[in-house]
């Protein structure tokens, strides 16, 4: 990779005119990145930007902010659309309290809206007991995600959000290679900053030529209720030297919140006002 007219462009593939803006969530140049297995979308839907948010493993908190993303592009009057593509793990339904079951349509099976309007499909909006486990094998894993673009009537979206399933497996690869996507948001904890699990999920998306748009370091700090100070219980921050090596912003630093767990365990993610630095978006 390297950079083309000014530090804030990015040479995604050498000789050809695909960039995008470093750092910007809503770039206006859609990076046309070929997609090796190109799975086709539903037809009677069109989408205007495929978002990954990833992350090297479980419980850092990907999912949380995939729907804390989702809702502030909602609120900014954007009609947006998640994709819960953690089969085995899904938790976006639980977030937004989304109790109702997917149906079928004429179109293809019909998402599930949050109270902001944001369309959810998850495989727990299809199991009939969202503590049944789902023991799949990775290409059925696979085939279950290819089908949420496929066969869901997403209607005209003007983003969607990808929960991705976690680490650089298998599953995540397929996903990659057969969705457009046009960019991932990683997701640490200061403490993985240090290890090379986050830069393991850098590397994968950067082999695949998509770019990183942003870096959202959780449970950053734990701020005392008391006194207003400070801690770092999982090390001080690096997510500023790890976004200089990735050549991406930092969008969100967010602390251990015992409210933010406690809305998103009671499914009222919407009450939660965290915003990210998406200026340049
Ligand atoms: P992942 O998708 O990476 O597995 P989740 O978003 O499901 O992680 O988060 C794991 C758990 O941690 C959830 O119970 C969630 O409510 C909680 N959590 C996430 N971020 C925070 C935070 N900043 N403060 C407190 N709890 C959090």
């Amino acid at each position: 990779m390297s950079f083309e007219d000014g530090a804030d462009r990015l040479l995604v593939t050498p000789g050809s005119e695909l960039y995008v803006k470093v750092g910007r969530i809503m770039s206006n140049e859609r990076v046309k990145r070929p997609v090796p297995f190109a799975h086709k979308l539903n037809e009677s839907s069109s989408i205007g930007r495929v978002i990954g948010v990833v992350s090297g493993k479980g419980g850092v908190g990907k999912s949380t902010v995939t729907a804390l993303l989702a809702q502030q592009f909602a609120r900014k009057g954007l009609k947006v659309g998640i994709m819960d593509a953690d089969i085995t793990g899904p938790s976006i339904p639980r977030i937004f309290g989304l109790k109702d079951r997917l149906k079928a349509g004429q179109y293809g099976l019909i998402p599930c809206v949050t109270s902001e309007g944001i369309k959810v499909v998850s495989m727990n909006l299809l199991l009939d007991d969202e503590t049944e486990a789902v023991i799949y094998r990775g290409p059925v894993i696979a085939g279950a995600v290819k089908q949420f673009w496929s066969d869901v009537y997403w209607g005209d979206l003007d983003v969607l959000f990808i929960d991705m399933p976690p680490g650089t497996g298998d599953v995540p690869l397929t996903v990659y290679q057969s969705l457009p996507i046009d960019g991932v948001v990683i997701v640490s904890s200061p403490q993985q900053l240090v290890s090379m699990i986050v830069t393991k999920a850098y590397d994968m998306a950067n082999k695949l030529h998509i770019p990183v748009l942003g870096l959202v370091e959780n449970y950053s700090y734990y701020k005392c209720p008391d006194c207003g100070s400070e801690h770092y219980i999982f090390g001080e921050s690096k997510a500023d030297e790890l976004a200089g090596t990735i050549g991406c912003k930092v969008i969100g630093r967010l602390p251990i919140d015992p409210a933010l767990a406690r809305l998103s365990d009671e499914g009222r993610i919407s009450e939660a006002d965290i915003v990210f630095d998406l200026e340049n978006e």
